[in-house]
């Protein structure tokens, strides 16, 4: 089989693999089209190396077929439309044996350590596995891992009714929070993008006022709205210098959420009497602990415009310049799907 494969910082070499074999447990899949991440991106250049093991297959926004099923594997079927999700604990540790595998420090996560999505077949434990409905195609699929770590923040920030919000980007990640956040009780939806083209997503898919962060005068524009600031403001840009922006603007007793994966060397600028004078909070949310049924379930529910952001497929042949390029690409496209058998 044809496969992307990860073996040094800048580099992905396009292989002829051998298709693997399902163990006990485990279920062969044949990949429809995989998505091209920010955090595949951090890792081709080197800013991400915690729990990444090349040479190996990246990719973890998966849609796939189930192709054959190993020993012991019930409830799924040769043939069946599915999602993935990534997240293998050790199984053993605290943080595992309280369902938060997210949280282990011993992951064997699919596209990191285990072979990914960017090749024609990989093996998946068979409980990481959830099927779907076809009507959500091939864009449904791959943003559904996305939207199940959504949903595990969404679940973090204790989301009350006449709650405001600032989502810090618009891009993948921002465009899916602000779908599932105008789908829930928000009294203000502002969104924040530098990007005209995404901007232009972002009006269309949910956010009452969308704002370009370098040319308007954010912190008075918001003010205009929300007097006292937002009560939740969510990073979706994996920028610390959004987030030192951006954190003045937090209502008292307001939620920071960090959510986009900044490069492990950033850092934020804050003011710890700012925070003390409005009791505010800051959290974190990591990858979905077991949120991925649900996220099926919203998909198949049609209320996440996925088409909309699943916005090109390209070969595999392509993957290492849609990996390299991702930043570039956030002029003309929000999400870059590879299709292996293209
Ligand atoms: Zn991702
Ligand atoms: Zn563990």
């Amino acid at each position: 089989m044809q496969g992307g494969v990860f073996t040094q910082v800048g580099r992905i070499e396009s292989r002829d693999l051998p298709i693997p074999q399902p163990q006990r447990g485990e279920v062969l899949l044949k990949v429809a089209g995989c998505g091209v991440c920010g955090t595949d991106h951090h890792i081709f250049d080197g800013e991400l190396t915690r729990g990444v093991a090349p040479p190996v297959v990246l990719g973890h926004e998966i849609a796939t077929r189930i192709e054959a099923v190993g020993p012991d594997v019930d409830g799924l079927t040769p043939g069946q439309f599915c999602a993935v999700d990534p997240v293998i604990g050790c199984g053993v540790c605290p943080a595992c044996r309280s369902a938060q595998p997210n949280l282990c420090n011993n992951t064997t996560t699919i596209g990191y350590k285990l072979n990914g999505g960017f090749a024609q077949f990989l093996t998946a434990p068979a409980r990481n596995v959830v099927p779907l409905d076809e009507s959500v195609g091939i864009a449904g699929a791959v943003l559904c891992e996305t939207l199940a770590c959504v949903l595990n923040g969404y679940d973090r920030l204790e989301f009350a009714a006449s709650s405001s919000a600032l989502i810090l980007g618009a891009g993948t990640v921002g465009l899916l929070w602000a779908q599932v956040l105008a789908n829930s009780p928000c009294r203000k939806l502002i969104q924040t993008e530098p990007v005209d083209y995404r901007r232009d997503k972002a009006a269309q898919l949910g956010a009452d006022l969308v704002l370009d962060p370098d040319a308007d005068a954010l912190s008075a524009r918001v003010r205009r709205d929300l007097p006292d600031g937002v009560d939740f403001i969510i990073d979706a840009t994996g920028s610390a210098d959004a987030i030192t922006q951006a954190l003045p603007l937090l209502a008292p007793a307001g939620t920071l959420m960090i959510f986009g994966v900044c490069p492990a060397h950033e850092r934020v600028q804050l003011s710890p009497y700012d925070l003390y004078e409005k009791e505010a909070k800051i959290i974190a949310s990591k990858m979905p602990p077991n949120t991925l049924e649900r996220s099926a379930r919203l998909i198949e529910s049609g209320r996440i415009a996925c088409d909309q952001i699943v916005t090109a497929t390209r070969p595999l042949g392509a993957l290492a310049d849609a990996v390299a390029g991702f930043v570039d690409n956030r002029q003309s496209q929000i999400k870059v799907a590879i299709d292996p058998w293209a």
